[in-house]
């Protein structure tokens, strides 16, 4: 047998955590803030199951001359969710006004050919809830269907979201989690199944004033839909508790501007960078990684400022126009055209197909970096030619890009400020929620544009080491005295606002 290392091995949580301690370090963080916030105060792992509706599998070419003479079936409308693979999934609604020829399973659709009728079976999801810290207020995060999660994962994903609330300026904590699935596998009906299982196994663990989730890739506010009602069935006064979670439809006490929150944060944090290098933000070219929410978001309104989107890449591909990409036009292509899929921007009609390398080295200013964690790797950050990386994904440049881009003189605006649009309205959702109001979008941009770029400033008075008081804000308490690098700066301001509790309030025993 072998007998395990004892070595502490470095894991993305500890990776991430670097700049934590630098922080520390820099400001001299009691130690004991500084053990209660290393780790997350709970780390909880579970596991919900579901039973799947049955899948329709192409029949392979070789076994078709069996099934010549099978006669074509009819299905109801709605009856068949295509999914990427090729697969369908049978819905059991489909059956009802079908006209149904089977043979040894084998079933031939109109216009489809062959496929093999695969039995639904019962599945097994592994299920997470992160609850980092909550000395400012409710746990607070959003909740991820991806296949590649872990709880690692959640833990860097929960302690951003402790830093991010302190940066922002709302009463809440940090917290996240989500499940590992990969929800393009699955139908609407199958997804709602298996979200009202995870919400019932979280229930005693989240609440309006204890945990709020939101959405994050791969949820939405449909997602937040079914949470809010498994959270709330049976209640007497479920209408007190819409602030279960945020990221709602506006119909049911969403805020107004909060899908678009986080792009909106992003696009007010890129006007104040090219304010201060008093430079037109109009005619700039921008690259963008994602086009889901966020990164589709914030492609719409810088590009509404003037900026031209050059190239963007997902999961799926990547396109480039130099003369710029028509998004609205990229949008309708990928979230509202249901024979997209992948719901990707390969194939959009009014760009040419560049391959991932190609992406990271197209000619530009800003790099929007708005899917997943790690992207900016210390090869990638020596490829860029920008001049500012705007961080809308959580953790999307490792410390080896990080040093990189350092080296070269690209600018860095972190994400615990840049995409911290979405949790401050989900804060403010919370508080229309509690108090039974709906405000306009109008006020809700305003409140955000006044909460980000002011916590912007302070941020880039840390980094500058420029102590001021204005109308607007007091970046006196936070400027510790010499220069520091803008991601270090950022933490520098979470870290003094947090401790201020423990310092001021003292421990619970
Ligand atoms: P989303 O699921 O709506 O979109 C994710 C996008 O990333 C998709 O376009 C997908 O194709 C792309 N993508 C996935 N894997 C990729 C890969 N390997 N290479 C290139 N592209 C890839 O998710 P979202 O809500 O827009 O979130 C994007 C990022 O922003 C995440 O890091 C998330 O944590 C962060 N974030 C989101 C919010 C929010 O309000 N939604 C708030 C703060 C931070």
């Amino acid at each position: 047998m072998r007998v395990p290392s004892t070595e502490k091995r470095k894991t993305v949580f500890t990776e991430a955590m670097e700049v934590f301690h630098a922080a520390a370090d820099l400001i001299g963080l009691d130690p004991r803030v500084r053990l209660e916030l290393e780790e997350p105060d709970y780390e909880h792992i579970f596991y919900v199951t579901a039973s799947l509706n049955d899948r329709l599998a192409p029949l392979p070419a070789a076994e078709a001359s069996r099934y010549d003479r099978l006669i074509e079936s009819k299905l109801g409308p709605d009856g068949l969710v295509p999914l990427p693979d090729g697969k369908f999934i049978l819905r059991p609604d489909a059956l009802r006004s079908a006209d149904l020829h089977v043979e040894n399973g084998v079933i031939r659709l109109p216009g489809k050919g062959l496929y093999r009728i695969e039995e639904g079976q019962s599945k097994r999801f592994k299920a997470y809830r992160v609850q980092h810290n909550q000395a400012r207020g409710p746990y607070k995060g959003g909740t991820r269907y991806h296949k590649d999660v872990s709880l690692d994962l959640f833990k860097v994903l929960a302690a951003e979201m402790t830093w991010k609330t302190a940066i922002a300026n709302v009463p809440f904590g940090g917290g996240k989690g989500g499940i590992k699935i990969d929800p393009r596998e699955y139908s609407l009906d199958e997804l709602e199944a298996i979200t009202l299982r995870y919400t019932y196994k979280l229930k005693q663990l989240i609440g309006p004033d204890l945990d709020i989730p939101a959405p994050d890739v791969g949820t939405n506010g449909t997602v937040m839909a079914w949470m809010f009602r498994q959270y709330s069935d049976g209640e007497r006064e479920r209408h007190t508790m819409r602030g279960i979670v945020t990221g709602k439809d506006v119909r049911i006490g969403g805020s107004e501007g909060r899908v678009k929150a986080t792009g909106q944060g992003l696009a007010y944090c890129v006007e104040e960078w090219f304010k201060d290098k008093n430079l037109p933000i109009a005619g700039a070219r921008m690259i963008v990684q994602g086009f889901g929410n966020v990164g589709s978001a914030a492609a719409e309104i810088l590009a509404s400022m003037g900026a031209k989107i050059v190239a963007v890449n997902d999961a799926d591909g990547t396109i480039y126009n130099p003369d710029g990409i028509d998004i609205p036009a990229l949008i309708a292509y990928v979230h509202e055209n249901k024979d997209n899929l992948r719901r990707s921007v390969a194939g959009f009609p009014g760009a040419q197909a560049i391959s991932k390398n190609d992406f990271w080295e197209v000619d530009c200013e800003v790099v929007l970096p708005c899917a997943l964690g790690g992207e900016i790797t210390a090869e990638v950050a020596q490829k860029l030619k920008a001049k500012v990386v705007a961080e809308g994904a959580n953790g999307p440049t490792t410390p080896g890009g990080d040093e990189v881009l350092a080296a070269r003189g690209i600018e860095l605006i972190p994400d615990i400020i840049a995409n911290a649009g979405g949790v401050t309205v989900s804060y403010y959702e919370w508080i229309q929620n509690k108090r039974m109001e709906h405000w306009t979008e109008a006020e809700v941009n305003a409140r955000l544009e006044f909460a980000i770029k002011s916590n912007y400033r302070i941020i880039q008075d840390i980094a500058q080491n420029r102590p001021r008081r204005t109308p607007e804000f007091d970046s006196r308490p936070f400027v510790i005295g010499k220069p520091l690098p803008t991601r270090t700066a950022a933490m520098v301001l979470a870290l003094k606002r947090i401790e201020a509790h423990y310092l001021i309030e003292g421990f619970s025993q």
